[in-house]
């Protein structure tokens, strides 16, 4: 396994075939690990983590810290609302306090594109060794989201063995809101790093076909792509059409809080046309899997029966799976992140 390489982690774009390799390495032995309560790892001992979210979160949120906690780490958050933001302090401002008071990671989350880059950029101008893990920004990039998906596709595909190559040749349709979408973005460059084969599927205003063009050129910011033989991706309009020979199925939710201009009629028209349902999941040809990064607009991009299809072992819905993986994803970041500096061997052989 190659060395980890990554101080900051902002975008999958920059991410090698063995980089996804380690991250998913790590997260399979901490989900089988029991890390809890008197059984936490000690690794991140003595370590702060903080969670600067300047955007509403659910699961990102909770399971960074989680996941901080089952390493070891304290943790300390930060909302908006509650803050000094609310007395003109600035964003900047905000992140040095955490960083004097001794952050080691900040967990980033903000409504506009490339913040988390400029925060870690303007750390490392002044200095500082404190590291930025984007939790999601803007339309751009949620690295965590995609990896967490791609660990669940992994296991899903091979339960025992789940890393990058479970995915190669595997079609992956992604339908709904793809204009929107950062979790799209994310799993773009993951999925086709791992050779599978993309479909992206939603209506003409919320999926513009340049996104098939998406991973074309070298990734931005840097000459060449780490990924030299990456899968296709094809965009369509028809979901029925998009359906046959998916091997899974991402849905996707509509981000009416991005949408600057009025680019559906109606919702039940939307759900008619790009809705996932069972009877419809049948034109696959085999039984799928069904994910969705939440939260979910129940009826809308898939029906209530749908999502409620969680039975561990025959359920078609996997938000619930991907929820779990979640924590030893973000784990997996946080423990590669600590140990920038040592090479993913070692930090693997840590772990034992
Ligand atoms: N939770 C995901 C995100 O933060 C997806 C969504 O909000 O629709 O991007």
């Amino acid at each position: 396994m190659s060395r980890w390489t990554h101080r900051h982690i902002l975008d999958l774009a920059a991410f090698s075939r063995e980089d996804y390799a380690a991250v998913l390495e790590l997260a399979h032995r901490f989900r089988s690990m029991p890390v809890t309560g008197a059984r936490k790892l000690p690794a991140l001992q003595g370590r702060l983590v903080a969670t600067l979210f300047f955007e509403p979160s659910t699961r990102t949120r909770s399971s960074f810290e989680l996941a901080a906690r089952r390493l070891s780490a304290d943790v300390s958050s930060f909302s908006p609302g509650s803050s000094s933001l609310s007395k003109g302090e600035s964003l900047l401002d905000t992140a040095r306090t955490y960083v004097a008071m001794g952050a080691d990671v900040l967990v980033v989350r903000h409504q506009c594109t490339s913040v988390p880059q400029q925060l870690a950029e303007a750390l490392e101008a002044s200095g500082e060794r404190t590291v930025v893990l984007n939790g999601g920004d803007g339309l751009h990039s949620h690295p965590s989201q995609g990896l967490l998906d791609l660990y669940t596709l992994a296991h899903h595909f091979d339960p025992l063995h789940p890393l990058p190559e479970a995915l190669r040749g595997k079609r992956i349709l992604i339908v709904g809101d793809i204009l929107h979408s950062r979790v799209a973005r994310s799993n773009l460059w993951a999925l086709t790093a791992c050779g599978a084969d993309v479909v992206l599927c939603g209506p003409p205003s919320l999926l513009p076909s340049a996104f098939a063009g998406f991973v074309d050129a070298p990734p931005p910011g840097q000459s060449v792509d780490p990924v030299p033989d990456r899968g296709s991706v094809t965009v369509s309009h028809r979901l029925d059409e998009a359906l046959p020979g998916a091997d899974a199925v991402m849905t996707l939710r509509l981000q009416k809080e991005r949408m600057s201009q009025h680019l559906l009629t109606d919702l039940d028209r939307y759900h008619r046309d790009y809705g996932l349902n069972h009877a419809r999941l049948e034109r696959c040809g085999k039984p799928v899997p069904v994910l969705h990064p939440g939260p979910v607009n129940r009826g809308v991009e898939m029906t209530g029966a749908l999502l409620d299809d969680t039975g561990r072992h025959s359920g078609r819905c996997l938000v619930e799976e991907q929820v779990r993986h979640g924590i030893p994803i973000r784990m997996a970041l946080l423990y590669l992140m600590a140990a920038a500096e040592s090479s993913a061997d070692a930090a693997l052989a840590s772990v034992g």
